[in-house]
């Protein structure tokens, strides 16, 4: 089937009470790990591209994989969303490529670091919003700042510097009309996230309930929600590696938040412990190999496997069946009539 919107699945994930997973990608190992994850958990998916990675694999690189990827997995209903757009025009090139979602991060400024106003956020992301209803595109936006910073992107810090007000929230959604919203409850992009397993002193689940009460039909989004598993983690300091102790958002929490209109759950970071893992594993204990395949399927399976274990743990496995994809250009007439809403 043809790459769909993520409008279709969240909305199906609402009705169902589950979450999707959104893994990030940058070349053809980690996006054939996730569709075999999926077809072996018959799950939908969500793949998505941060600007570095549409700069690493030159844009037309990673589009033909993921034309690779619904001609190879025609039973999974899969999206391609860009991550982190950092102004209008990225989301409209992401468009013109052929993207089926994409995320206006107007919390932040076009230089993806400094935290911006209020109207400047309401003003790009209408102004995306706009071009790609139009198409049937979906969008993401984003009120509050993360902590951390990935690929360059990202405010720094914490995470609690700008958690997200639920009162601006509600504001922002019926100023914007985002089909979906990212929110700071004190998660952080990258490894280091926590310096302890979270409470809720750091982890601010209390502020998630309160803006889904809010916006009880929002879509929410968790950025920065790998678990960082201690496994992973032990994997690679054992061959060679040198990660400082640290913990992430642990599974139940967003399972939690799941329970609370969470739709979209990011997951990086323990991917890229995973696959790093399985590489350092077999250039230590056989220093003799040196064909790149010795090593990168290894690593895609070690991708897979966390990949397959977070669509279950999520509750989208088994749900790719019951989607019958919706023509961008049937979902462009629907926003139209407005049989969409925020
Ligand atoms: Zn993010």
């Amino acid at each position: 089937m043809p790459l769909v919107s993520m409008r279709q699945l969240l909305d199906e994930a609402a009705k169902g009470g589950y979450g999707v997973g959104a893994f990030n990608v940058n070349n053809m190992e980690q996006i054939q790990a996730i569709m075999e994850a999926a077809r072996e958990t018959e799950s939908p998916v969500i793949v998505q591209a941060s600007r570095g990675a549409r700069s690493y694999s030159q844009d037309k690189f990673l589009y033909h994989l993921m034309l690779a990827a619904t001609e190879l997995y025609p039973e999974i209903p899969t999206v391609l969303h860009q991550d982190h757009g950092n102004s209008p025009e990225t989301c409209k090139s992401a468009i013109e490529l052929g993207f089926t979602s994409v995320m206006m991060d107007g919390s932040l400024q076009a230089d993806g670091k400094t935290p911006s106003s209020y109207e400047y956020n309401v003003d790009v992301t209408r102004q995306v919003v706009a071009t790609a209803h139009a198409k049937g595109v979906t969008v993401e936006a984003e009120i509050g700042c993360l902590g951390g910073i990935e690929d360059g992107h990202g405010a720094g810090g914490s995470g609690m510097e700008h958690l997200t007000d639920p009162g601006e929230a509600e504001r922002f959604v019926k100023d914007t009309h985002c089909d979906a919203l990212a929110i700071a409850i004190g998660t952080s992009h990258g490894a280091y996230k926590f310096t302890r397993k979270p409470d809720g002193e750091v982890l601010k689940m209390d502020v998630l309930i309160e803006i889904h009460k809010r916006l009880p039909k929002t879509h929410l989004v968790m950025h920065g929600s790998s678990s960082v598993p201690k496994d992973l983690q032990d994997i690679i300091n054992k061959y060679g590696g040198s990660l400082k102790p640290t913990w992430g958002v642990p599974v139940e929490e967003i399972q939690l938040g799941i329970k609370n209109g969470v739709r979209k759950i990011n997951v990086d970071t323990d991917n890229r412990l995973a696959m790093t893992g399985a590489i350092r594993k077999v250039l230590m204990e056989t220093p003799e190999k040196f064909d790149p395949r010795d090593y990168m399927k290894p690593a895609r399976d070690a991708m897979k496997k966390v990949v397959a274990q977070r669509m279950v743990e999520f509750g989208q496995a088994g749900k790719a069946k019951s989607i019958i994809p919706i023509p961008l250009p049937e979902m462009a007439e629907m926003y139209k009539k407005e049989l969409v809403g925020a």
